[in-house]
């Protein structure tokens, strides 16, 4: 903490300056945070597994086999050093003998299921919004090679100069490619053109966010009319697409761009927009030449990393991301005590309960949509720690000496799985996130909320410690993710998961009101330079993080009401709840790294998540005896949950 700052006028500075000041960005990190430090403290405990489990003794289990053997590759550098760009071949091969644009969908199809799954565009399932039982083809858009369409289409000095950086970068690649100087600029340049037509036909991450405009089946008959240069049928045949009848195409506009491309653009520069994004997606995994290019530019210049981070820490969350529920068997066998699970799910179980007294008193909500709310909210199921059932990798070959080989079937095994679930029943026990991950979600279309084993640890969630700090961290985070089923985008969905409307006029209308006024409140905050909180893209975290505290404070107030609840550290209860709460976010980042979330992260800031929302609760002000006209008092305090 930083008791020398007022808390009535910046609460973050006061209960994070301390945290701030000890514990500066390391070289090799866009920012450093409560939750990034516990991230490497587990990355530091993984790496322990995985150099135990990559000695190649008989006693090590299967799951040790398959994690260790594809760690021991990932570390091997001389080897990568060795191959340069030859685990490219095989693709740069493929590329050259393309005969005509028509060759595309089956080049793709093979593509797709490995490391191009960016290529021109994305294909996968997903469940149908309408019917979330059922799983679906989807095809989405795609193809950039910048973090988002925006970067293509902004007119400002800071664009342009971020344009020229990366024609620059592209050039690089093409160079270290074998292509002469001269070439390898005209190329970058091609990869541009192609990239900002996509770019300029794709939808905004604000305009994502509304779940309708994302909602458009087709029957394959009726994509393939909109891409006429695009034989489907071929693309669907080669990558086994189980059953193409019905696919969201979620963006008919981006689809109908890719037409006129396909149909305007020579072979060459195909052939060339292939390339680029061959060789940009292995770049990580192939010798250093390349892979500290890639870093020169998306970590280096783009979010402002000083180094790039030891190969021990690239090999660890390469294992996470790819084999992520082998890791994670070995992690919770060691880290989850039996007593975690009960003790989150039970804290969970009292924010719920203040959530239904909210419901049930709300003043803005009519009965009609009262009764459609409680439904919802007793529909929500709960999952603590780690899945019942462990995903099989068994059919991934992992060869000790072939890192490139072992990433690429990783890549193929995870878009077959995925593939492979259209037309299927939903599987609704699978996570989208891995054990050891410091973070939690919930999915609008699941209804779910999702913690796993990573986040519930110290100083998040502490079963030594007492409740004051644990409902205003974890608890907090637990009402945050129950307030996405309610935000603007969550709200949308019903109690089973599919996109219908439950509200009455009057009821949403009444909600956007209130949606405005976090909004407007969000978007008047600087992340740096002229640049402010695009409100719209950060508004279903902000209204998480206003209910998720809020609810949190309630429960926690339930819990404790029989308690004779004591000051600590010289601090009342209500007190430690709010540094509780605003402890998590503790943290700093660099400013480049702050620009590109502006753009493309729909959370705020780390303290406007916190000052922010304590501005918004008197409970806060009384707590700390704040002023009327002070910075954490708003005048017009928003409350929407
Ligand atoms: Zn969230």
């Amino acid at each position: 903490m930083d008791r020398t700052v007022d808390p009535c006028t910046d609460f973050y500075r006061y209960t994070c300056g301390g945290w701030i000041k000890k514990n500066p960005i390391p070289a090799d990190q866009s920012r450093w945070d409560v939750y990034g430090k516990m991230e490497e403290d587990n990355q530091r405990f993984l790496w322990g597994l995985l150099l135990e489990a990559s000695k190649p003794n008989a006693s090590r289990s299967v799951v040790e086999r398959e994690i260790g053997d594809f760690f021991q590759a990932c570390m091997d550098q001389p080897a990568a050093e060795k191959l340069g760009a030859a685990p490219l071949q095989r693709a740069l091969d493929e590329i050259a003998a393309l005969k005509s644009v028509r060759n595309l969908p089956a080049f793709l199809a093979r593509q797709h299921l490995l490391l191009g799954g960016n290529m021109l565009f994305n294909f996968g399932s997903n469940q149908d919004y309408a019917d979330s039982t059922r799983v679906i083809a989807f095809a989405t858009a795609g193809g950039l090679g910048l973090p988002d369409r925006d970067y293509y289409v902004k007119t400002d000095a800071k664009s342009q100069e971020i344009r020229q950086k990366y024609l620059e970068h592209a050039a690089k690649m093409f160079e270290l490619l074998g292509e002469p100087r001269e070439l390898a600029r005209k190329h970058a340049r091609t990869v541009m053109d192609i990239e900002t037509a996509l770019a300029k036909a794709s939808l905004t991450r604000v305009d994502k966010r509304d779940p309708y405009k994302l909602f458009h089946k087709m029957s394959s008959a009726e994509l393939q009319a909109l891409t006429p240069s695009f034989r489907w049928q071929t693309y669907f045949t080669d990558a086994k697409v189980p059953d193409p009848s019905v696919i969201n195409v979620t963006e008919p506009a981006f689809y109908k761009e890719l037409e006129r491309e396909l149909k305007t653009r020579s072979l060459a520069d195909w052939k060339t927009y292939l390339r680029w994004h061959a060789v940009h997606a292995a770049s990580p995994y192939l010798s250093s030449a390349f892979a500290q290019a890639n870093f020169a530019f998306f970590s280096s210049y783009l979010r402002g990393v000083k180094e790039m981070p030891p190969r021990w820490k690239r090999c660890v969350r390469l294992v996470d991301g790819d084999l992520g529920e082998a890791l994670g068997q070995v992690f919770v066998e060691k880290t989850f005590g039996p007593d975690t699970k009960p003790r989150a799910l039970a804290m969970i179980k009292e924010i719920e309960a203040a959530m239904q007294s909210e419901i049930r008193q709300l003043p803005w909500m009519g009965a009609e949509t009262k009764q459609r709310a409680l439904e919802k909210l007793h529909a929500v199921v709960n999952k603590i720690g780690y899945p019942d059932k462990w995903r099989d990798y068994s059919s991934v070959k992992i060869a000790r000496d072939d890192f490139f080989g072992n990433v690429e079937r990783a890549n193929a095994f995870e878009s077959r799985r995925q593939l492979d679930k259209i037309g299927k029943p939903m599987d609704r026990t699978e996570w989208l996130m891995t054990p050891p991950t410091v973070d939690a979600y919930y999915d609008p279309q699941m209804n779910n909320i999702n913690f796993p084993a990573g986040v519930l640890q110290p100083p998040l969630f502490d079963p030594k410690l007492d409740d004051a700090p644990n409902y205003g961290n974890t608890g907090a985070t637990m009402g945050h993710e129950l307030t996405h089923g309610f935000d603007d985008e969550g709200r949308q969905f019903d109690a089973q998961g599919n996109l219908k409307d439950w509200w009455t006029k009057e009821d949403a209308a009444e909600f956007e009101k209130r949606a405005k006024c976090v909004s407007d409140q969000y978007s008047q905050y600087t992340v740096i330079d002229d640049v402010k909180i695009n409100g719209k893209l950060t508004l279903g975290e902000d209204v998480a993080d206003l209910g998720g505290t809020f609810l949190a404070y309630l429960a926690w107030k339930d819990a404790t009401k029989s308690q004779d609840l004591k000051s600590s550290d010289g601090f009342t209860p209500d007190q430690r709840f709010f540094i509780g709460m605003a402890q998590w976010a503790c943290g700093d980042e660099r400013p480049e790294s702050k620009r590109v979330h502006a753009i493309t992260d729909p959370h705020s800031p780390l303290e406007y998540r916190v000052n922010g929302v304590v501005s918004n609760m008197p409970e806060f002000g009384k707590a700390f005896a704040c002023k009327v006209g002070q910075p954490m008092v708003r005048g017009e305090p928003c409350k929407i949950w």
